[in-house]
């Protein structure tokens, strides 16, 4: 572009290319530590590919993972989506309500300034390793502008500002020995993972033709459409689909347009397939919405001091630097997506074995695969990070896309503030960024809240009440199919014995096995044992539903505990409903993996455990992990229930921040639409002792968010109360964290 024709300039301290997750999480971070910041999208909203243009619905993590939902920004984005939007979050179905939270919570920031229908064309460089501007070019108005700043971050999924300042990267696949890595190919290539366009359709009442152009492809018969089945995705709506892809030979880059092209012709095909080829109650069923922006998956990755490989992903070691996780599946589709007509979207469609050498547990993301290793001011995040082909296949989910661009943004502020590299900031203060992370409520594997200036560390806590661990039957039985296995934490120094509500079918009594040791952690459910698991037995009478006791006599400490029951079809476990700290796996006879479920099942321990105390407020963590991590009232107390901070001597304070439980373990599309969680608190009340007199310094009512933030005039006192008065649903009060500062610059709630 040429300097001369700028007609706008502005400066800023980071500038942020690309709206779609990674990029509005991290604009959000660098504006909300202080920087003046800017957020470039070339399209009129805001979401990348979860926009209401493309409709991919946002995951990750939790999907495969118990108790692994992302937390920080993009969690407030969620919860507020299910409380406001109709609609599911699915495949075709991201709409309007989206992309408005998405602009809200960007508008809302005072120090930052968005530009829509705003694309970067170039940027302008100081030396060859330092960026000075971005150079943009405005639709509807016309305008050239230049952004100058101190750090840019490339979000554009496209690497687009990395590959204009010169910055190292890679378009294709690796050859399988250049890493090692099992899933990549013999040879490196040019190929990567195609581009979709996505539909919506819905039922007007009456039957409705539909005459396909001409230049649709045909699809005649079923086995047309290899291992593409079509989803329904209620009695109402037709909405996808992922696998109407292309991708090699075209490059997704620069063949963008001809991709849309090839797109549309196929998507036509397939609802020409619905609409007249078999019976697929699709009568009366129109096209709503088509697709005409295709959603990326893969292009150019721009390269950091580090490589996230495949082997980074299964092996998931904790990287010093780590500043955000994943936990998705390896998740390589076929090349050239439906070109492959004779093959399936990815091999482990119809071969569902396959997931047990593509799943992994939760891995960290380091900071050097986000920042570029040659030019000295540009960080990088979402699809376009430093990751091998191979290494990209489950990282590009948009949840953990949107972990790094906080980890991304939050980095790129405090480089501003020290006035250094990321490098060095990687090198000299990465304990300073991922407690700042903490604290802006990210989750970080195995790293807790050792902030100094947390007075909540040094209170003695206490509560009206803790709930027990209750694991009671629900109308719902799983028959022992696969082998089955649950993980629950303990808190008694000796257990007697476990007790499984069971129902057998069986004619004759059955005796079952089981499996008892302890275990390190909720995510690491396919770690060798440390010893031999102890190892017992109960018959299960005929015809049976009830408690059966599984004798243990052992000792325990405080911890988790896992048992594990092998398959035996004609006897159904009862479920139950999940709660913190506990998760349930299953494991196929021709699989080697565990791997995780949704549901619990019912169990009662002897002596029961009491895993929900108030002090789980303090211990730095706040989802499970290896511990609960969290206080939950006792539910037949009633409310309201409060938990109490003493400190050691009076303090000064003015600001609190309170982690609330919005049930981690569900993706967001498991939440009904219009729905608030129910474990949320939602009345609640803070008050302070000053001078031997209760003083109220918060009172809240409606909230259905996850972190709140409060900040109130200085008081000193020794004692400070929180008094949850309702919840969205739930019996207990619940809170995962309490943290308690004296800032020097207090500002209004802005929660
Ligand atoms: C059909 C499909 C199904 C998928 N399924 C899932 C799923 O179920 N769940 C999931 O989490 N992920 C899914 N993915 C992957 C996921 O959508 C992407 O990996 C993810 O969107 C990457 O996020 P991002 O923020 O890095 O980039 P994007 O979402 O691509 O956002 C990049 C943004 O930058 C903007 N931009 C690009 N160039 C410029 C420029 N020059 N100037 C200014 N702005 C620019 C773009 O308009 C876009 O808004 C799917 C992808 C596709 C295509």
């Amino acid at each position: 572009m040429d300097r001369q024709k700028v007609d706008e300039e502005y400066r800023f301290d980071v500038v942020v290319a690309g709206g779609g997750l990674a990029g509005v999480c991290a604009a959000i971070a660098a504006a909300r530590h202080g920087c003046h910041t800017a957020l470039v999208q070339d399209r009129p909203v805001l979401g990348g590919n979860s926009s209401s243009e493309i409709r991919v619905p946002p995951g990750g993590a939790a999907t495969p993972n118990p108790w692994a939902r992302e937390t920080g920004i993009v969690e407030e984005l969620q919860i507020e989506n299910i409380a406001r939007n109709h609609d599911p979050v699915w495949e075709g179905m991201m709409n309007s309500t989206w992309d408005l939270i998405l602009y809200e919570w960007v508008r809302r920031e005072p120090n930052l300034r968005l530009f829509l229908n705003t694309s970067v064309r170039d940027v302008e460089m100081a030396t060859n390793e330092t960026i000075t501007a971005l150079l943009c070019a405005q639709l509807g108005s016309g305008l050239t502008l230049r952004l100058a700043a101190s750090f840019f971050i490339d979000c554009t999924g496209d690497g687009t500002v990395g590959w204009a300042a010169g910055a190292e990267f890679r378009m294709g696949r690796e050859a399988r020995h250049e890493f090692g890595e099992s899933l990549a190919p013999e040879e490196a290539d040019s190929k990567t993972q195609g581009s979709s366009l996505l539909f919506r359709a819905r039922d007007i009442g009456r039957p409705v033709s539909f005459t396909p152009p001409p230049w649709a492809e045909k699809y005649p018969t079923e086995e047309s459409l290899l291992c593409r089945g079509q989803y329904r995705l209620n009695q109402r709506e037709y909405a996808g689909y992922w696998w109407i892809e292309v991708g090699a030979p075209f490059d997704t880059i620069r063949e963008n347009e001809a991709i849309r092209d090839e797109l549309l012709r196929h998507l036509l095909g397939v609802w020409d397939h619905i609409k007249n080829t078999g019976d697929h109650g699709a009568e009366n069923m129109v096209l709503d919405w088509i697709g005409m922006v295709p959603g990326k998956r893969e292009s150019r990755r721009l390269m950091g001091d580090h490589i996230l490989t495949e082997n980074d992903l299964r092996s998931h070691p904790l990287f010093p630097d780590r500043v955000a996780y994943g936990g998705w599946f390896i998740d390589v589709h076929t090349m050239g997506g439906i070109l492959a007509r004779n093959e399936p979207p990815e091999a482990l469609c119809g071969n569902p074995d396959l997931s047990d050498q593509l799943c992994i547990e939760p891995y960290s993301i380091p900071l050097r695969c986000l920042y570029s290793r040659n030019i000295q001011n540009l960080f990088m995040a979402g699809r376009n990070f430093s990751c091998t082909h191979i290494g990209l296949g489950s990282p590009r989910l948009m949840l953990t896309c949107a972990l790094m661009g906080q980890g991304a943004g939050t980095a790129a502020a405090m480089c501003v503030q020290k006035g250094i590299t990321p490098r060095s900031l990687c090198a000299q203060h990465i304990g300073e960024l991922q407690q700042t992370l903490l604290r802006d409520d990210c989750f970080i594997p195995d790293m807790a809240n050792e902030d100094p200036d947390d007075l909540a560390r040094l209170a003695a806590v206490t509560a009206t009440s803790a709930a027990p661990l209750r694991l009671e039957p629900l109308e719902e039985a799983i028959p022992l199919r696969d082998e089955r296995s649950q993980i629950f934490p303990v808190t008694a120094n000796h257990l007697n014995a476990v007790l499984l509500h069971l129902r057998s079918s069986c004619d004759e009594p059955r005796e079952l096995r089981l499996e008892f040791l302890p275990v390190s952690s909720l995510w690491e459910y396919n770690e060798e044992p440390s010893s031999p698991p102890l190892v017992t037995t109960a018959v299960v009478p005929a015809r049976y539903e009830g408690w059966v006791n599984f004798a243990l006599g052992t000792d325990t400490v405080q911890g988790l505990y896992r048992i594990n029951l092998p398959a035996c079809p004609d006897i159904a476990w009862s479920t139950a409903r999940p709660e913190p700290g506990v998760a349930e796996f299953y494991r196929r006879t021709t699989w080697k993996r565990w791997h995780a479920g949704k549901k619990a099942f019912a169990m009662r321990l002897d002596p029961p455990s009491f895993p929900f105390s108030p002090e789980n407020v303090i211990n730095g963590v706040a989802r499970p992990l290896r511990w609960t991590n969290i206080w939950i009232s006792d539910p037949d107390a009633g409310l309201p229930q409060t938990l109490s901070l003493e400190f050691p001597r009076e303090q000064t304070f003015n600001c609190l921040f309170l982690t609330f439980d919005t049930n981690l373990h569900l993706e967001t599309r498991d939440f009904p639409p219009l729905s608030k969680v129910p474990q949320t608190v939602r009345d609640y009340a803070v008050r302070a002792q000053v001078d031997g007199r209760w003083q109220t310094l918060i009172e809240v009512s409606g909230n259905y968010h996850r972190r709140r933030i409060h900040r109130f005039p200085a008081v000193t006192a020794r004692r400070l109360e929180i008094e949850v008065r309702a919840t969205n649903g739930d019996a207990s009060a619940r809170i995962y964290e309490v943290r308690v500062y004296h800032e020097t610059h207090s500002e209004a709630d802005k929660s």
